[in-house]
């Protein structure tokens, strides 16, 4: 018998304290990698294993007809759904419009090759980034995926491969490869992976600069050998190879800061002792419009990357006139969520204008931005929600009494911040 210190794993030869598990045996041992791959190579072979969905092999019919419409009524319809935010609205308009023209552009006697038009957007959280990438595959018709850049390493790294976000893809899709080949993919805190400092790194950066190395290719279209169940937790999946020369990459992030490297540009001072916080804000609003891909290379994205994003557009934040559109305004707004749900129980839902003006305040107040509408009408909501249904009463109206004693009741009260 070896001794205690020798103990490895008889199948791939890993040593104790390599492994989390090791199962002894008669005349030797197992690690649970082992025990895991073993399993999964008895479901193949007595057939147990699912097939790789069929879209994925089969030629089906798509779901996905791409729906091309006319820029005017791409902003149109963005109008419905996100509030202001009108340059963002027209730069993405064009650049989703004229990659559909790119998609289905015959090769040409001339050789003109219009290239791909990936998207930056920069803006505060909740701001409508995700929205607005979310409507516009929507209305075009096409899979969308929403991906965080932050849980992204570099291949070899603990973490997922850039690859795996394109997992995300075709899951959405049902693994339809065509239709995912024309999809839209929305990165997430693209700034998260900036690199530290406008120099190359001399040590390596993991998850920063080796990440955005990563996505390169596959933001310029390439072919893409994407594990159908991602991870690297099943190396017996088969891959599914997508191109993504077709697939439209927009990228979303805060870039916390970015204000000062703009005005430093253009030369405007961005923080001052005397300027009041809403003139701060204000600057801050009005410098981002003059946002360049200089600036997101100060602040640590890489040329080449940039290079692979040529659209540069930038949200607003949001001042409390936008924050109280959006709770009534847009065609899915929360006070018609709400509306609606107590409509199920037959109850109608009214509330004072004051209690609007309320909920933007507090909403301010705690920094929680057009997100934050949300949590603080669930603060209001939720005692009714519970109480009335099955009671007989057929209304409901919230008045600003009502709305501030459940607001401060509510554990959100708790969470102001300094
Ligand atoms: P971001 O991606 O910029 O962090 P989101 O797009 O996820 O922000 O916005 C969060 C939520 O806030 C959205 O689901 C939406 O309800 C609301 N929201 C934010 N901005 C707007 C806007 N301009 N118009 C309408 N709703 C908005």
């Amino acid at each position: 018998m070896p001794k205690q210190t020798h103990l490895h794993c008889s199948f791939c030869g890993r040593g104790r304290d390599e492994v989390k598990i090791l199962i002894a045996g008669q005349e030797g041992h197992i690690c649970e990698n082992c025990v895991e791959h073993a399993q999964d190579i008895i479901t193949q072979e007595l057939g147990l294993k699912q097939e790789p969905p069929a879209a994925a092999t089969a030629n089906l019919p798509s779901n996905f007809k791409l729906n091309i419409r006319k820029p005017f009524e791409i902003k149109k319809f963005l109008d419905e759904y996100i509030i202001g935010q009108d340059d963002a609205k027209k730069v993405i308009t064009v650049a989703v419009y004229n990659h559909f023209k790119r998609i289905n552009q015959k090769p040409q006697a001339d050789d003109v090759e219009i290239e791909k038009s990936n998207i930056v957007m920069v803006g505060e959280t909740g701001t409508g980034k995700t929205l607005l990438a979310k409507s516009i595959a929507r209305l075009l018709n096409v899979p969308f995926a929403i991906v965080d850049a932050t849980v992204f390493t570099e291949a070899g790294y603990v973490g997922e491969d850039v690859e795996s976000m394109l997992t995300r893809l075709l899951q959405n899709c049902n693994y339809d490869v065509a239709a995912a080949e024309r999809g839209i993919v929305y990165v997430d805190e693209i700034d998260k992976i900036a690199r530290k400092g406008d120099n190359p790194s001399i040590t390596r950066d993991v998850s920063g600069e080796g990440v955005q190395q990563g996505l390169l290719k596959m933001l310029e279209g390439t072919e893409v050998l994407v594990p159908p169940q991602g991870g690297r937790k099943h190396p017996e999946q088969k891959m599914i190879k997508l191109d993504t020369k077709n697939i439209l990459f927009i990228c979303g992030g805060a870039f916390d800061g970015i204000d000062k490297v703009i005005a430093r540009r253009v030369n405007t001072n961005a923080i001052g002792f005397n300027v009041n916080k809403e003139t701060q804000e204000y600057q801050k609003k009005n410098l981002l419009q003059f946002i360049n891909a200089q600036d997101l290379k100060k602040f640590g994205l890489i040329p080449e990357l940039l290079g692979r994003l040529p659209i540069v557009t930038y949200l607003n934040p949001l001042d409390a006139a936008t924050l109280r559109t959006i709770l009534t305004e847009p065609k899915n707004s929360l006070i018609k969520q709400y509306q609606r749900l107590f409509d199920f129980e037959g109850i109608a839902l009214t509330f004072d204008e004051e209690v609007y003006h309320f909920m933007v305040e507090k909403a301010l107040e705690y920094k929680l931005g057009a997100r934050g509408l949300r949590s603080i009408c669930e603060g209001i909501l939720t005692d009714a929600m519970f109480e009335l249904p099955g009671t007989g009463e057929n209304k409901l109206h919230i008045s600003l009494d009502y709305a501030e004693g459940k607001f401060n009741k509510s554990k959100l009260s708790l969470l102001k911040v300094a």
